[in-house]
Formats: structure tokens, C-alpha cells, sequence
């Protein structure tokens, strides 16, 4: 019913136009979706055009199109981070980690780094600075909250030991999770986070959200409906959106 976390620009493959902003909105109301969030990378910042979206978006009065970012967190950037946040009244700001102490994990030319290094040790490091992330207080969101597993690298920790602190900072700040369908189209082939993580998130009382990260129109939406139900199954009764970074709930019953 909702995804919160698409991106029009892609990989920067393609520039904001109405025709690229109608095509992620028809995607929108062809899947019956009530709300879609817009939340390109930040490092595409020069390349957004919000007032265009906007403009589109009237043509759409059944569907809430939100306005977000995915801003990728370093420590050390805080300061920028804040800035670009200034800039707009954005509706959610997914905080995500992509990279830590120089090293893009994500990238396919980055795999076999994961079979290399020491993936207790990443697994931590990874988690460190996910937990700064949500101390950060810049956002509403944390982004595919296990991506690490990107290549299917296992820790030989317990996961949850692993999470349990990000995970209490996380409900403390009182911040959303989404579950990221687009793992499952990763060499890990799971959606972010996986089920235990999931149960455990919902343990503690930290909401959900979902995104299918899609970085073209055809993907939006894409297998939402199945992480709906693995979160009604897992007993998780409504899912959050955002309006002006204040959130909104809708019953998953
Ligand atoms: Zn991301
Ligand atoms: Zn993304």
C-alpha cells in the first residue's frame, strides 16, 4: 500500500522529466499503492527538480506522493547532511550506510572484499555506524537495515547480538524501519532485514515502513504485497508514512 523509498533518478541514468515522474506514479497507481516517496541519493543533489514532482503528482489526487532524501551517513559529515535536510520541507529522510571507513561495500567490484576481510569484524564495524546514524537525529528512516549481507556473507555472530545495540538506539530515537524488498534481487536474494532481525525489530515496538528501492518505474511496488504479509504474520499491525517528517499510520489488517 505504500513504498517510501524509490528513485526517480536512478543511478543518475536519467534526468527528472514529467514523463520519468508520470511513468513512477502510473507504476504507483497500477500496483494500488496510496503512498510513494521519492528518495534519491543525495549525492545526485544538483540533479533533483521537487517542484517538478510536485507539478506531476496534482495529476494524481488518489495517491499521497511524498518527498524524501536517502542520504548516505558518514560521521563526519553530519554538518552536510543537515544542510541539504534545510533546503526543502521534505516528508522523510532515510539514513543510509553504504560506506564505512572508505569502503563502498555495495558495489558488485566490492564481493569479493567480503570474502577476504573478517566478517565478524565488518559485520560490527557496519552496525557502529548504523547506530551513529540513528543517534544522528537527522532522520526518520533507516535505510535496508542489514545490508551488509549484500553478498551473502555470514557472520558467524548471532545476528541479533550483533544488532542488539543499533537496534535499542534505533527504538529509542524513535526512528522507522523499512523493509527493502530489493535484497531479494541481490547475490543474498532476501529482503532487508531478514526475518528474524524483522521479529526482533517488531519486539521491541519500532515501526515499519517499506520500500522496494526502485531505481526505474517498472520496479515500484515490487513484492510490497509479500513484505506486507510477512509483517502481518509477524504480528505487526500498521505501517508508517510520512507528511513533513511527521509520521502517518496505515492499518495493515
Ligand atoms: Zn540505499
Ligand atoms: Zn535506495
Amino acid at each position: 500500500m505504500l513504498d517510501l523509498h524509490v528513485h526517480l533518478l536512478g543511478h543518475n541514468d536519467r534526468e527528472a522529466s514529467r514523463e520519468t515522474i508520470a511513468a513512477f506514479l502510473d507504476e504507483a497507481t497500477r500496483r494500488g499503492l496510496k503512498e510513494i516517496g521519492f528518495a534519491d541519493h543525495d549525492y545526485y543533489w544538483d540533479q533533483m527538480n521537487f517542484p517538478m514532482i510536485r507539478e506531476v503528482a496534482e495529476d494524481y489526487p488518489h495517491l499521497a506522493v511524498r518527498i524524501g532524501l536517502e542520504a548516505e551517513y558518514r560521521p563526519h559529515e553530519e554538518g552536510r547532511i543537515k544542510n541539504l535536510i534545510e533546503q526543502f520541507p521534505f516528508d522523510f529522510i532515510i539514513g543510509s550506510v553504504h560506506e564505512f571507513d572508505g569502503w563502498v561495500f555495495d558495489i558488485p567490484e566490492e564481493e569479493p572484499m567480503h570474502w577476504k576481510k573478517d566478517i565478524d569484524q565488518f559485520y560490527s564495524r557496519y552496525f557502529e555506524i548504523v547506530t551513529l546514524a540513528a543517534k544522528s537525529g537527522l532522520f526518520t528512516t533507516i535505510g535496508h537495515f542489514d545490508l551488509i549481507k549484500i553478498f551473502g556473507a555470514r557472520p558467524s555472530k548471532d545476528i541479533l547480538a550483533l544488532a542488539d545495540e543499533t537496534l535499542t538506539v534505533v527504538a529509542e530515537q524513535g526512528l522507522v524501519l523499512e523493509v527493502n524488498t530489493n535484497g531479494r534481487y541481490k547475490p543474498v536474494q532476501e529482503f532487508y532485514p531478514e526475518r528474524r532481525l524483522i521479529e526482533d525489530i517488531h519486539r521491541r515496538g519500532i515501526e515499519f515502513t517499506l520500500g522496494s528501492d526502485a531505481h526505474c518505474a517498472g520496479n515500484v511496488g515490487r513484492d510490497l504485497s509479500e513484505a506486507s504479509q510477512l509483517l502481518h504474520e509477524v504480528g505487526v499491525k500498521s505501517l508508517v508514512g510520512f507528511s513533513r517528517l511527521d509520521k502517518v499510520s496505515y492499518s495493515l489488517d
